[in-house]
């Protein structure tokens, strides 16, 4: 498991301006690493880290569906080929599928667009004992429809909501919103994954370079690319607003999907085995009761075994 420090490492503070020009994608503390044993070497160890960690994690999954008092709810926000679907392909991969499950948003229907905000998401909230992936969360409504302001005109807003304050008071909502779920028992854990333009001009061409991933262009990946910078504001404002004690955001390196992809599990399991829950106490009654089923099995075989020699 990863330790304190690094956690702490990746962590937006609360109240912390966040800039992300200052940050790198590229993960420039291990740059040393890198150079030093070279991107494969250091790969073929962070698949090391992530198998053990997928270990623990499901370790800790099972403990957290048996205690069944907290629920996880992980957000993952990014640019378009930033390795959501993959971390998610990798975090789930270890996982008892009973107690997790996926939740992707994608442009609000209309009957979605006819409640607040909220609403879509409070409906697919993880119960407790499970894991909950969002892949795109309530974020969008304070990044995508702050880079398109036209998409609020399809929000049925009454007037005078749509001022200049919208912003301010979505993230207001948002924490509150997560601070409920946290007194009871959802804890929010938030990932930005950093990536550099660059690099999404990289993973966007070899999907255009690869017929078997044509699937997954999209016609809406280049112009939104053209709204880069837009998006890097909006991402600024919403981690810098809404990274709190309760729920707080880890901006991850993500230009190495290894890299990525062995952070955000590490972070995951290390959260988890902080809740520091145990399995259920068993009572001494309970006990009594457990070998009083257990003698009448053991004794069903002996009824068994006699009933097919009389037979
Ligand atoms: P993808 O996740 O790449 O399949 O794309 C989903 C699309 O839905 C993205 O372009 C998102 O920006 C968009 N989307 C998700 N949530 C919202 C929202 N609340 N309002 C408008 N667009 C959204
Ligand atoms: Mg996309």
């Amino acid at each position: 498991m990863i330790q304190k420090s690094f956690l702490n490492k990746f962590v937006v503070k609360p109240g912390k301006e966040v800039h992300l020009r200052d940050l790198d994608p590229g993960w420039a503390s291990h740059k040393d690493l890198l150079d030093k044993f070279g991107e494969e070497r250091v790969m073929k160890l962070a698949k090391k880290i992530l198998k053990r960690n997928l270990e623990n994690l499901a370790e800790a999954q099972n403990l957290l569906w048996a205690s069944d008092t907290y629920g996880v709810l992980v957000i993952l926000q990014a640019m378009d080929a930033a390795g959501k679907d993959g971390i998610i392909r990798h975090v789930m991969s270890g996982l008892n599928p009973q107690a997790c499950q996926v939740h992707n948003f994608k442009k609000p229907t209309n009957d979605e667009l006819d409640h607040n905000f909220l609403w879509r998401y409070m409906k697919n909230l993880p119960q407790r004992g499970r894991i909950g992936i969002f892949n795109r969360s309530y974020y969008e409504d304070v990044l995508v429809v702050k880079v398109h302001p036209e998409y609020l005109d399809t929000q049925k807003l009454p007037p005078g909501i749509k001022g200049e304050n919208i912003w301010r008071h979505r993230y207001s909502d948002i924490n509150h919103f997560e601070k409920h779920l946290t007194r009871n028992g959802i804890i929010v854990l938030k990932f930005y994954l950093h990536m550099s333009k660059e690099e999404q001009r990289k993973r966007l061409l070899a999907r255009l370079n690869n017929p078997a991933k044509h699937w997954k262009f999209s016609d809406s990946d280049l112009p939104e690319r053209a709204y880069w910078d837009d998006y890097m504001k909006a991402y600024e404002d919403a981690l810098t607003a809404t990274s709190t004690e309760w729920a707080p955001w880890y901006i991850i390196p993500s230009n190495h999907k290894w890299a990525s992809r062995t952070l955000v599990a590490d972070i995951l399991t290390g959260t988890i085995c902080n809740l520091g829950l145990e399995f259920p106490k068993i009572t001494a009654d309970r006990k009594k009761r457990l070998e009083a089923a257990r003698i009448q099995l053991e004794n069903e075989v002996e009824d068994l075994a006699e009933g097919t020699m009389t037979a």
